[in-house]
């Protein structure tokens, strides 16, 4: 199953999403409230935006829209609406995305063709692994992708690990579709219980949450650990709320391939420019085809490369980079560019390193300083050079470093009742 724009030439891929750019215009001067008030604010004819290019002519939409006019981006009335969803806003209270018929069927064919990059057909038995309600799209979308391709599908659902291989022994599924690290704890259950998981009848991994890759497409830690555990294929994905569509790899693992027919994809830099295909640029989208809450050059905070040249699999369609971070927790660190995931990277791969967060604040001349929290049993001055000489190897530039008790870093990690770890502590002006 593969759509047969998705090996056009690029010219025609372009004038193809341009076509669907026009409706795309038409249907939000029509319907929404948030994009007529733009439209208007800045005399906008959505008549003459005829290119991609003339994308540029319209202010991009943050989450801090989303969140401050929320109702406004939904463009049908309420018995329209199918399926609510939420996700977590900037400012505390989530955002609501409404979900029509259509809107389903667009989002089940999105999933379907997400497997389908993914070596999927309906031969296969997916266990999913994520939540499917708790208002969250990921996995009602997995469901119904798994649906359109045909294949079967067992909803186990996040955790429980003994539920996960009685369904396993049970029903013989091929695929699992998790976050990465839970194959770890399936592993470490399955050796604690004398479980043969080598022989089972598991062959991929559909990953969501969790980079697999670092920037230059070479595996990372988690993904590495589990690979040397295991061997079954790894398929990382990218995807959102907002976006309504997910960017997967294939077999070649060299970015997630875009659907045209799905999403404009605009990669931006500081200043809402575009940046050139061998720099990195913040993602920012324009959903097509979405008639609850379509999204017009939206900014979703990620930042990623991009790639044009045709891949292997036969597919023309651009490639996503692995993210290399949030745009808001870009560090400007001795003349070099770094994103918290690449430090995380370096961090995981070390033994003897217990646990650890990341401080960044402002120094004296106003630039950025990285100072790391690491909580270790060797405090020496050779396992210091020794981690810093990892950084430059690395990064080419070393962040200072503090061993303190491995309890007080836990305790800086986990603050009351917080139950996500807060490894990145931004203490720099201007900052949140
Ligand atoms: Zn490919």
């Amino acid at each position: 199953m593969r759509p047969t724009i998705e090996s056009q030439p690029s010219s025609e891929i372009k004038s193809f999403q341009e076509l669907k750019l026009k409706e795309q215009l038409f249907f939000l001067s029509e319907k929404s409230v948030f994009y007529r008030k733009l439209f208007k604010k800045h005399r906008i004819d959505v008549t003459r935006i005829k290119t991609l290019e003339d994308l540029a002519l319209i202010a991009p939409t943050t989450k801090d829209d989303l969140q401050q006019h929320n109702h406004d981006f939904i463009c049908v009335p309420r018995n329209k609406i199918i399926d609510y969803i939420t996700t977590s806003g900037t400012l505390g209270d989530p955002v609501t995305f409404a979900m029509t018929d259509r809107d389903l069927d667009r989002l089940a064919y999105n999933e379907s063709l997400s497997f389908a990059v993914a070596d999927g057909s309906e031969n296969d038995t997916y266990q999913l692994m994520t939540t499917i309600d708790r208002r969250f799209m990921a996995g009602l979308a997995y469901f119904l992708g798994v649906r359109k391709l045909g294949a079967g599908i067992i909803r186990v659902g996040n955790g429980m690990p003994e539920l996960q291989w009685d369904s396993i022994q049970r029903f013989q599924p091929n695929a699992f579709i998790t976050v990465p690290s839970f194959i770890l704890k399936l592993i470490e259950y399955a050796e604690e219980n004398g479980i043969d998981y080598r022989s089972s009848s598991i062959r991929k991994a559909i990953c969501i949450g969790e980079p697999l890759r670092n920037p230059d497409f070479s595996l990372t830690t988690l993904s590495r650990r589990i690979s040397e555990k295991w061997d079954i294929q790894l398929f990382s994905t990218y995807a959102s709320t907002e976006m309504g569509t997910a960017f997967t790899e294939c077999r070649c693992g060299c970015g997630g391939h875009h659907h045209p027919e799905l999403i404009i994809v605009e990669f931006l830099d500081e200043n809402d420019l575009p940046v050139k295909e061998n720099e990195a640029g913040e993602v920012t989208i324009t959903t097509l085809g979405v008639e609850g809450m379509p999204l017009l050059r939206f900014k979703t905070g990620d930042v990623c490369y991009h790639y044009h040249e045709p891949c292997l699999c036969g597919r023309t369609t651009m490639r996503l980079g692995p993210v290399l971070g949030r745009k808001q927790q870009m560090i400007k660190y001795k003349g070099t560019t770094l994103y918290p995931p690449a430090l995380y990277d370096i961090l995981d791969n070390m033994d003897n390193i217990v646990n650890y967060y990341v401080e960044v604040y402002t120094n004296s001349i106003g630039t950025d300083e990285i100072l790391i929290h690491i909580g270790s049993h060797q405090v020496t001055e050779t396992f210091e050079k020794q981690i810093k000489d990892h950084f430059r190897a690395k990064l080419r530039v070393a962040p200072q470093i503090i061993f303190e008790p491995v309890k007080q870093v836990e305790r800086a990690l986990f603050p009351e009742g917080s139950r996500k770890s807060m490894k990145f502590v931004d203490k720099r002006n201007n900052h949140k």
